[in-house]
């Protein structure tokens, strides 16, 4: 058992969250990873469709065009019914509903919010989840469900990517082509491109040169593997496998991978803190029990539980909320606040950081893997399974220290001048999250005047609540940039696919032509986010880089593309006072 960190003191953890954060501030920040494009364009093949797929082209005019078949579009879908439009297309690049939970069937994949509150929607649709974190099968499994019970299907045109989407001045609408050679008019066009749909590879020289099988978690290939998200991968018995990660998604697939895998070498910049996660079967009984309104009570008290309101009753019972229970990176008050809450974000750190000593049997490997920096930095990882997996004979921690991989030769990843051989190399590096709205949707709309959205917004986004953005009339947008973000990002999404469909509803009904909002209250909405984010300040800059902070980086883009940093309750609050007030900040022609 490691034991060099048993007495560390709050002054010398602070001291080694700076150097470590310093190891890793990079000029190049989120520019440091690479597309799926040019010549990475292969590791995009979706492994799940047959080749060949073919259909007429579709001309039409409807009344809403959404991007995107994740529970973001889905739920703006089901949201547009319940308020009686049914005249929408859903146009999705995967060949099914499910966003992340299509695309993510690495083995080991699962939700890391409790699944009682991180699936939308099942007082509606009746459905029990069969385990407190349900695996990614039963949830994609789910989103079909879901498709089925609001007959969203004959609404989906699959695996179909948007060209372009310009906007016409003369008719006061939306014109989008698509890869399937549509050409659909549309009075909103609605963008649900997903938080997390844009995968991502880590800026490493020599990626091609691998003579290898390698592919990103999020395009799994099974039939190099051998076996399914439920079964072995029995065809890695013989081969090395490196997996290059240690995020939410590596922590997931090592120990899966760590079963059959003949050598795994887990290629860390950053460790994750891991904490105790107790999943376990549904007791039916307890479902049946629960009265209507609890699903949304549900969601509702775990974001209160996770942002430091601290209500009266947890209905929620895990380590999210033993963890996020102090909101400690908030700079107000006294000093005395701020070093009480230092002191709390210390322990409930050194508490982790001492939980890899108590599982991980190698002192040296332990040290390595215990993560220096705030609880709030970055996403906190659950898994009762990832830790135990370093004291397996067939598993090696290269830990990088802060540098990462320095290139990739044509055998395998190096490290400190040493080729790991290897025989499949996975990346489990992750999603762009902050990046340019039109380099994650994969297209740049066109609005007022065939301005490109990356013209208008060259210096970083410009929106009112991250929805609407002026010269983009009738353009709504569901993503985390200037807008809100939750540990539970369905709760999110969830409120903003009520936004979004009152807004249509709202226009459709009171003959409104184009909405858009004016500079003045975007630049308003910018102000209050910069609010917010000042709150807690003098904590990020404590953090090590990651998507949270768009890499650390401190541009002027990087400072306008930030999100809603108060809770989401609040964010929510301000879209519901937002539609009590006469849409103000917008304009409007009707
Ligand atoms: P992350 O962005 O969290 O992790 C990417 C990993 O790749 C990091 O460990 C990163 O290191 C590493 N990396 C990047 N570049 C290099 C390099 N050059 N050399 C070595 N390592 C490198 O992506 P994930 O897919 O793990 O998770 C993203 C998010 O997806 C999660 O935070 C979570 O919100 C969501 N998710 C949710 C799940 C759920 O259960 N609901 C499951 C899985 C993911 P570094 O930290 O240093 O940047």
């Amino acid at each position: 058992m490691g034991d060099s960190n048993d007495n560390i003191s709050l002054e010398a953890a602070r001291e080694r969250y700076a150097i470590e954060r310093e190891k890793r501030l990079r000029d190049d920040g989120v520019e440091q990873y690479h597309e799926f494009t040019g010549a990475y364009e292969d590791f995009d093949i979706d492994p799940y469709v047959e080749p060949g797929f073919t259909r007429d082209p579709i001309v039409e005019d409807k009344t809403v065009v959404i991007v995107g078949g994740g529970f973001a579009g889905m739920m703006t879908a089901i949201n547009l019914t319940r308020r009686g439009i049914r005249d929408f297309y859903i146009v999705e690049k995967a060949g099914d509903f499910g966003g992340t939970w299509y695309w993510n069937r690495y083995p080991g994949c699962m939700c890391d919010v409790e699944s009682y509150t991180y699936l939308p929607m099942l007082e509606e649709t009746g459905f029990m989840p069969t385990e407190k974190y349900s695996s990614a099968s039963e949830i994609f499994g789910y989103c079909q469900h879901m498709a089925r019970h609001f007959d969203l299907y004959p609404h989906a045109l699959f695996q179909t990517e948007i060209d372009e989407a310009v906007w016409d001045e003369d008719v006061e609408r939306w014109t989008i082509t698509t890869s399937r050679d549509d050409r659909l008019s549309a009075k909103f066009f609605i963008t649900a491109g997903g938080l997390l749909h844009k995968a991502k590879l880590p800026g490493i020289p020599g990626i091609n040169d691998f003579a290898g099988r390698m592919f990103h978690t999020s395009r799994w290939d099974y039939d190099f593997t051998g076996g399914s998200a439920t079964e072995p991968m029995e065809k890695l018995r013989d081969l090395r496998v490196g997996i290059v990660g240690t995020g939410a998604t590596s922590v997931q697939a090592v120990p899966q991978l760590a079963k059959t895998a003949k050598e795994l070498y887990v290629f860390q910049r950053t460790p994750s803190a891991v904490g105790f996660r107790g999943n376990g079967p549904t007791d039916p009984e307890w479902f049946e029990s629960l009265e209507p309104g609890w699903h949304d009570a549900r969601v509702k008290n775990f974001t209160q539980c996770v942002t430091g309101v601290k209500p009266d009753e947890r209905l929620v019972d895990d380590g999210w909320v033993d963890i996020m229970w102090d909101n400690t990176q908030d700079q107000q008050g006294t000093p005395e606040d701020r070093a009480a809450r230092e002191r709390l974000d210390f322990e409930t750190m050194q508490q982790l950081r001492d939980r890899v000593d108590e599982i991980v049997d190698d002192p040296e490997t332990a040290d390595k893997l215990k993560p220096w920096y705030g609880k709030h930095c970055k996403r906190v990882c659950f898994h009762d399974e990832y830790l135990p997996s370093f004291n397996q004979p067939n598993v090696h921690l290269v830990d990088t220290d802060g540098r990462g991989v320095e290139r990739i030769g044509a055998t395998g990843p190096v490290v400190d001048g040493v080729e790991y051989e290897l025989d499949l190399l996975i990346f489990a590096s992750g999603f762009e999250v902050t990046t340019d709205l039109d380099r994650r949707l994969g297209f740049n709309p066109k609005g007022r005047g065939g301005v490109a959205m990356s013209e208008r917004w060259h210096d970083g986004a410009h929106t009112l609540h991250g929805i609407m953005s002026a010269e983009f009339p009738n353009l709504f947008n569901i993503g985390i940039v200037q807008a809100g973000f939750g540990t539970n990002f369905v709760h999110f999404l969830g409120k903003s696919a009520e936004h979004v469909a009152w807004l249509v509803e709202a226009c459709s009904e009171q003959k409104i032509a184009t909405i858009e909002p004016t500079p003045e209250a975007e630049e308003a909405w910018l102000g209050l986010l910069y609010e917010e984010a000042m709150k807690i300040a003098g904590y990020s800059l404590t953090c090590t880089p990651g998507y949270y902070n768009s890499e650390g980086q401190r541009t002027a883009k990087a400072a306008r593309n930030l999100v809603y940093t108060g809770s989401l309750l609040d964010y929510n609050e301000h879209l519901v006072d937002w539609r009590d007030g006469e849409f103000a900040g917008a304009k409007i022609t009707r």
